[in-house]
């Protein structure tokens, strides 16, 4: 890994990295549209321009086409839009041109330029369930909503004719609407719901302090009114929105270096977003550019060898390309080895941009992937000599690793069922995500091209992993299980559990390190040499003798006597189970199987347990029964309840999405 390491450290350039980001952030990126199209044109071109392997592949977005279980929406246009206030006086509100996020992404066409609307302004907070009882109808309506759930009842029940939104995300102690007073939210129409066919509504977007002064206008000419009901009610507007939904397509980027064998490695990174957006995520798109320019470099130069694997990387709309790349493949998918995501990784680290994470694979997918990545962050903090003896070195980024968190790429490949363990790194807290705020002022050049060092350290070790790599990375391993051992029995601690309970907890973590071993025979699909073979036993034996110790341990210091499982175990007749379903769940389906399920407390445990969900279908993979199941994704989520899963996937094998395990083969 050294070696890799000093190689990209000579080659990458952050400048050129960073011209990457300007470019991307000139293109307004929402997810099958022209802007999107054009980023990813640029891309490839950039791609080809460095000698590199690269094309786009297309898929049709028309409404119709399904990848995994994805409905793929109709392509959407936006030419213009504006919002100008006429009474009591003019003044521009948003103006597409000026800042694209002015109005929500996969709004409707409206025109109402020759006919002024009045601007009705509803209270913070407001829901369908506490809306004042007032006449919204042909309105334009003032509230801080989310554009998320379609305000299906804005538009439907009260008839509105469109939207002014100026709702930021608050996230507890990362960002309130006081910190993000002059930027704008990213708001969109759910691309799930075929907007322009269902509710066809539309909706503008304003700063905070653009609301704050528009509710104040509102609220004096109401008073004015009341005392003088000559005086107008309400303040006007006009302005239009074209945009159009169309049969289109969506892009990947892929850009090949061929390695001696048809598997794959794969880097992916998220191209979409609206224009300004530049770490979430022109940053990961422009590392992972670069990186890829870099390594093609070192093989064309003959400073690296071709590399054993092929290393495949991917720029795609969030989720959805990834969907239609997995789908396409088919049983292809079997070829890809491992992967690493790349998803906000360049801000500066100035205070509104915290360090960049790591998140591991779930623990369904454990993988040595995971330790991999630990070393890899580690080769990357050689910055500069540490302060006064200069012995040591370190880093002049932070950068951290923590257990799986899903919300990009990586969620989708580190499914069992599609197979494709992949750690994925993001930069949080950013106080500018989805923001108009997120610009290319942020970006640090060097942050940047030191991530991609460290995704092309994983990435070239997984590509020409040999026998000789292994000892550093099973040691790491090692220490990483320690440290999940110690963690458990923390866990265990803090929340009074038995005896038993701290047993089962270091038993799944002994489990799934026993798993991420077994999956490195991936990397070396011919027969593993004596002395290999020795040291994987070896380290298999450490495991338990570990697991054994931290059990001896925290009983001893808790004062408790052991309470372990019968030796022989009763043969469970429950059926183990699988999905029927790779990648992610159709959430509207599931939501839709609650709903009917005629019990308002599943509906409310439902809810409860969203975080729980995921889990449920990781390790619904064919290797567990219901109770498995259950144990093992309460474990790992923290939280939820082992009856609720037990529902979810009676539920769920009803619909056909979850089916005995050996029935579904
Ligand atoms: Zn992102």
């Amino acid at each position: 890994m050294k070696e890799i390491n000093a190689l990209l450290k000579q080659t990458l350039s952050p400048a050129r990295a960073m011209d990457h980001v300007r470019h991307i952030t000139l293109h307004h990126r929402i997810q099958a549209s022209p802007g999107y199209r054009d980023a990813a044109e640029y891309c490839q071109r950039a791609l080809q321009a460095a000698g590199l392997d690269s094309h786009i592949l297309s898929y049709p977005a028309d409404g119709e086409h399904c990848y995994l279980q994805e409905h793929i929406w109709r392509e959407w246009g936006c030419k213009g839009a504006r919002l100008d206030l006429c009474a009591p006086h003019a003044e521009t509100l948003c103006d597409f041109a000026a800042d694209p996020m002015c109005i929500a992404q996969r709004s409707a066409a409206a025109d109402f330029r020759d006919k002024p609307l009045e601007i009705v302004c509803l209270p913070f907070g407001v829901t369908r369930e506490n809306c004042p009882d007032i006449d919204l109808a042909n309105k334009l309506v003032l509230a801080d909503v989310l554009l998320r759930d379609g305000l299906r009842w804005i538009f439907e029940e009260k008839k509105a004719a469109g939207v002014i939104t100026d709702r930021v995300q608050h996230d507890e102690g990362v960002r309130s609407r006081q910190e993000l007073y002059d930027c704008r939210m990213y708001h969109s129409f759910p691309f799930s719901d075929v907007n322009e066919r269902e509710v066809g509504g539309f909706a503008f977007v304003l700063t905070p302090r653009q609301g704050d002064k528009l509710r104040r206008l509102c609220a004096d000419m109401a008073a004015e009114h009341e005392k003088d009901p000559a005086k107008p009610a309400r303040p006007t507007a006009k302005g239009f929105i074209e945009t159009e939904f169309y049969s289109g397509a969506l892009e990947n980027v892929l850009c090949t270096i061929p390695g001696e064998t048809d598997e794959c490695i794969m880097l992916t990174a998220h191209l979409c977003h609206p224009q300004a957006c530049a770490n979430d995520n022109a940053s990961g798109c422009a590392a992972a550019m670069e990186l890829m320019r870099a390594l093609g470099e070192l093989i064309a130069s003959g400073r690296l060898p071709r590399p054993r694997r092929t290393i495949r990387m991917l720029l795609v709309p969030e989720m959805a390309g990834t969907n239609a790349y997995l789908h396409t493949l088919g049983e292809g998918r079997k070829k890809l080895i491992a992967g690493v995501n790349l998803d906000m990784v360049g801000a500066r680290q100035d205070g509104t941009a915290g360090p960049v994470i790591a998140f591991r694979t779930p623990e369904a997918s454990a993988s040595l992937v995971n330790d991999l990545t630990s070393l890899a962050v580690e080769a990357a903090e050689d910055d500069y000599p540490a302060v006064f003896s200069g012995t040591e070195r370190v880093g002049a980024h932070l950068y951290a690793v923590r257990r799986f968190s899903g919300g990009s790429d990586h969620q989708i490949f580190s499914d069992p069922l599609i197979g494709v363990p992949c750690v994925s790194f993001t930069q949080w807290p950013d106080l500018f995500y989805h923001t108009s705020g997120d610009t290319v002022e942020r970006i640090d050049p060097v942050l940047v091209a030191t991530t991609a060092r460290v995704a092309g350290c994983i990435v070239w070790s997984l590509a020409n992993m040999a026998e000789a790599d292994l000892d550093p990375l099973l040691s790491r391993a090692c220490e990483n299980y320690v440290a999940a051992l110690r963690r458990e029995a923390g866990l265990w601690k803090q929340n009074h559990e038995s005896a038993r309970a701290l047993s089962r907890r270091l038993a799944l973590t002994e489990e799934a390190a026993a798993r991420a071993l077994d999956g490195l025979r991936r990397l070396f699909p011919g027969e593993l040499s004596a002395p290999v073979q020795a040291m994987l036993a070896d380290e298999r034996a450490k495991l338990s003798a570990l697991r054994e110790q931290a059990l001896r341990r925290a009983l001893a210091l808790a004062g408790m006597r052991r309470d372990d499982e019968p030796s022989v175990k009763p043969v469970s007749t429950l059926p183990r189970l699988t999905r029927t379903f790779a990648g992610d769940a159709d959430k509207d389906r599931i939501n839709q199987l609650f709903e009917e399920s005629g019990s308002p407390a599943l509906v409310e445990q439902h809810k409860k347990y969203k975080e729980l969900e995921s889990y449920i279908d990781y390790w619904t993979c064919g290797l567990f029964n219901a109770e498995e199941i259950a144990e093992r994704a309460v474990w790992e989520c923290g939280s939820g309840d082992r009856d609720f899963v037990g529902q979810y996937l009676r539920l769920l094998n009803r619909a056909g999405l979850v089916k005995p395990a050996d029935k579904a083969q």
